[in-house]
C-alpha cells in the first residue's frame, strides 16, 4: 500500500520521540512491501513562533489531505502566557474540529513487565488490564451552553449537558465496532437513574446493540464504573461513554496501568483517517535530554497501522517488539527498576526496530 502521513512533531520532546516512531514506521514498510510519504504539518508553539497561529491553514490542509495523522504533543512554558488564540492547545483543539473527530479511544493496557509501575496491588494487576475507553470528544458539557450570572446577590453559573440521539447513535457504533474487533464485550457508561441526557444515551445504546448481535452489552453507572476500573479492571473490554465521564474515566485507566509515557490514543470520525498521539504531554523538562520514552509515540503509529490502515499484521509486529524490548529488561528512566538496563529515547527506538 502506498499511504501519506500528515506528521505533527510538536513541541518539547515531540520531535525526539517522533523520529523514533517514523524510523519503526519505516522498518514496517520495508518489512511488509509498503510505502508511507509524511507530509510535515506544524503546529503548536514552534507554529506559533514561524507562522504566528497553533494550527496554521496549510496545516489543516495538509492533515486533511493525507491517509491519517500522527501528533507527538504540543505546549511548553514559553507559551503558557499567550493569548488563547496563540496558544498551543488551541491549535490542537481546532485541529480536533477540523478534521470531525468525534470518538476518542484509549486503551488502558498493562505490560506484565510494567506491573510494578502499576497503583494496584499486585493480585487485581496480576488478573490482567487491557481495555478501551472510547470517549464521545465533541458533545456534552464541553460544548453545551454555558453561562455565568449573577441571582440574588450572588453568582450563578451553569453549564449545559445535551446529546441529541444521532451524537450517541455514532460514538455507540464506534463502541460497538471496537468490541466486535476485540472480547465482544461493551460496557455503556451513564448516570440515567439521574440525568435525562443519560436515559436518552441507555435508551439509544440499547437501540444500536440490535445492529451487533455478536457483542454483548452491559449499562453501569458513571460512580460505579470509577469504583470497578480499580477494584476489577479485568472485567472491562471497550466502554463507552460520554465527553466529560470520559475525560474523567480514561485518565483514571490511565493511570491504572502505570506509565504515562507508554499509552498510545487515537480520535476518530467518520471514514477511515484518524489522529493518532501519546496520551502524554510535550515534557519539556525532558526535550533535548534523549530521556523521553517513545513507546506511547510508537504505539500510536502501531495504531494508526491498525484503525486507519487495517494493517493488523504490521500494528501486531510492532506490539510484539514493545512487549520484547521490555521483556528484555531494557526501560527508559520513568519505568526503570532495579535489575533493568537503562537505554534512552534514540536506543528504545532502535532495539525495537531490530525486533521488527
Ligand atoms: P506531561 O505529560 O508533558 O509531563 C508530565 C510528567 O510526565 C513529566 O514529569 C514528564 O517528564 C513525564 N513524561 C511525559 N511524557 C513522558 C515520556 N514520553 N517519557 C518520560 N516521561 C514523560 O504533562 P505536563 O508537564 O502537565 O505538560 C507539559 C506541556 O505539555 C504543557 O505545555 C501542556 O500544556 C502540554 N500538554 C500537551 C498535551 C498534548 O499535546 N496532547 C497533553 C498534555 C499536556
Amino acid at each position: 500500500m502506498n499511504k501519506t502521513i500528515a506528521v505533527v512533531r510538536g513541541d518539547g520532546i515531540g520531535p525526539e520521540i517522533m523520529a523514533q516512531a517514523l524510523a519503526v514506521l519505516d522498518r514496517v514498510a520495508e518489512k511488509f512491501g509498503h510505502t508511507f510519504a509524511y507530509a510535515e504539518a506544524p503546529i503548536g508553539g514552534n507554529a506559533v513562533d514561524r507562522f504566528g497561529d497553533p494550527l496554521p491553514q496549510a496545516s489543516l490542509e495538509a492533515c486533511l489531505a493525507a491517509d491519517s495523522v500522527l501528533l507527538s504533543a504540543v505546549g511548553g512554558p514559553k507559551w503558557d502566557h499567550a493569548p488563547k488564540e496563540k496558544r498551543p492547545e488551541r491549535g490542537l483543539l481546532r485541529l480536533r474540529a477540523g478534521l470531525g473527530l468525534y470518538a476518542n479511544l484509549r486503551p488502558a493496557r498493562l505490560f506484565g513487565e510494567l506491573r510494578d509501575a502499576s497503583p494496584l496491588k499486585p493480585e487485581i494487576a496480576d488478573r490482567g488490564i487491557n481495555f478501551i475507553v472510547v470517549r464521545e470528544l465533541i458533545g456534552g458539557a464541553y460544548f453545551g451552553e454555558h453561562s455565568t450570572e449573577k441571582l440574588d446577590g450572588e453568582y450563578y453559573a451553569k453549564d449545559v449537558m445535551g446529546y441529541s440521539e444521532h451524537e450517541i447513535a455514532r460514538i455507540a457504533r464506534v463502541g460497538f465496532e471496537t468490541a466486535a474487533k476485540r472480547r465482544k464485550k461493551l460496557c455503556s457508561v451513564d448516570k440515567a437513574n439521574v440525568l435525562d441526557s443519560s436515559k436518552l444515551w441507555r435508551k439509544v445504546v440499547t437501540e444500536i446493540a440490535k445492529e451487533y448481535p455478536d457483542v454483548t452489552l452491559s449499562h453501569m453507572y458513571v460512580d460505579n464504573c470509577a469504583m470497578q476500573i480499580v477494584r476489577d479492571p479485568a472485567q472491562f473490554d471497550v466502554i463507552v461513554t460520554e465527553n466529560l465521564f470520559g475525560d474523567i474515566l480514561s485518565d483514571e485507566a490511565s493511570m491504572v496501568s502505570g506509565s504515562i509515557g507508554v499509552i498510545p490514543s487515537s480520535s476518530l470520525g467518520d471514514g477511515a483517517r484518524g489522529l493518532y498521539e501519546p496520551i502524554h504531554g510535550s515534557a519539556p523538562d525532558l526535550a533535548g535530554t534523549d530521556q523521553a520514552n517513545p513507546i506511547g509515540m510508537i504505539l500510536s503509529a502501531a495504531m494508526l497501522l491498525r484503525f486507519s490502515f487495517g494493517m493488523t499484521e504490521e500494528a501486531a509486529t510492532i506490539e510484539r517488539a514493545v512487549e520484547a524490548l521490555l521483556a528484555e529488561g531494557f526501560r527508559t528512566a520513568d519505568t526503570m527498576s532495579a535489575g533493568k538496563t537503562p537505554l534512552g529515547c534514540r536506543g528504545t527506538g532502535a532495539e525495537i526496530r531490530k525486533k521488527i
